[in-house]
């Protein structure tokens, strides 16, 4: 069964032959002193097999620990919010994740739910430090994974902060569902390190969420973040629809503000579900009991979203509520973004 904190327990670590004498693979290995190891030329490999089945190994995760190669820094996708940034990327220094939420994108993007730590961070900052010469950059950094979840065995939240207090013209974003708080209170805080929390209703963090910090723990973990100095974010994206959903995410608007002062964030995101068709697709086939992924979703452009009017109603609700404690102009919804 794996661990709700941090890390998990991980049925079988595969690290690549070319990298078992990098001293961040011998950290990683420290922490799993029993494990069950094996040496592989290439984490394709083992990441890219046939007929794996993503959702049957994410309740037995492996760890594949690997060097990147080619790009590593990538342009923003349209699924995703820009925040008004001109110069938006993202990258993924891990893939997979540790928690499991029913309705993770992961699972229809990638071939396996197993999980990949790269290890040649130098080789990131190289390809940042390229494109930083050529003009500012904002980088979403926990991208197709959950660096804060991860973090004791990586270490990456820390070297992240320390590369981005030395680069003027970058901005990153940390998203996490983790309730962690030792990260934020350990760092030296960054004007340029915005912390961004993923917060749903109880009803959806304990029923679809699984293994990921409780609507609770992750407010207080984003008010610990304010505290310590950093720009704190509140993605409530995906909004995801369920019985009673206004009741729901009126009762998460009023649980996060009556601890945080809204007008001490750096701004909040809305958006509802919506996801590439392939991905989809594949989830359908893994997941034929889901009801978030079997929902009867429009396919608008190659990406399903909830109809229309759901959609407008839900996402309009959340920036009504959220506007009664931060300012209008901080409140980015994704629709408004993607025109
Ligand atoms: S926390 Fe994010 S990356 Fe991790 S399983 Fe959930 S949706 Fe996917």
């Amino acid at each position: 069964m794996k661990s709700k904190e941090h890390y998990s327990s991980f049925s079988h670590i595969y690290v690549e032959e070319k990298i078992r004498e990098n001293p961040r693979v011998k950290r990683i290995l420290e922490h799993f002193p029993n494990s069950n190891r094996i040496y592989i030329n290439h984490y394709k490999d083992v990441f890219n097999r046939s007929k794996q089945s993503v959702v049957a190994q994410h309740n037995s995760q492996a760890l594949i620990i690997a060097e990147k190669t080619g790009a590593k820094i990538y342009e923003g996708a349209p699924v995703c919010q820009s925040f008004g940034n001109e110069h938006f990327y993202y990258t993924s220094c891990m893939m997979n994740c540790i928690f499991d939420c029913e309705y993770c994108y992961l699972k229809g993007m990638y071939p396996s739910g197993n999980m990949v730590i790269f290890v040649n961070l130098e080789e990131y900052f190289a390809e940042l430090e390229g494109l930083l010469k050529k003009h500012p950059v904002y980088l979403c950094v926990s991208y197709d994974a959950d660096l804060v979840a991860c973090d004791s065995l990586t270490d990456y939240i820390r070297e992240w902060i320390e590369f981005t207090r030395k680069h003027h013209n970058l901005t990153i974003e940390i998203r996490t569902k983790s309730g962690r708080c030792d990260l934020w209170e350990n760092n030296d805080s960054c004007d340029k390190v915005i912390a961004a929390f993923t917060i749903s209703p109880d009803v959806v963090s304990s029923r679809y969420e699984h293994f990921a910090a409780t609507t609770a723990e992750r407010i207080k973990a984003a008010k610990c973040a304010m505290d310590n100095g950093f720009p704190v974010r509140l993605c409530f994206d995906p909004m995801i629809y369920c019985r009673d959903w206004k009741h729901a995410y009126e009762k998460l608007c009023n649980d996060v503000f009556e601890k945080i002062d809204g007008a001490k964030l750096w701004d909040v995101s809305v958006g509802s579900f919506r996801i590439s068709q392939d991905y989809l697709k594949k989830m359908r086939r893994e997941e034929p009991d889901s009801a978030i992924v079997n929902f009867p979703y429009d396919n608008v452009g190659g990406y399903y979203q909830y109809p229309k009017g759901l959609q407008e109603d839900m996402e309009g609700f959340m920036v009504e509520k959220v506007a009664q404690y931060i300012s209008p102009d901080k409140i980015f919804r994704w629709e408004t973004q993607s025109k």
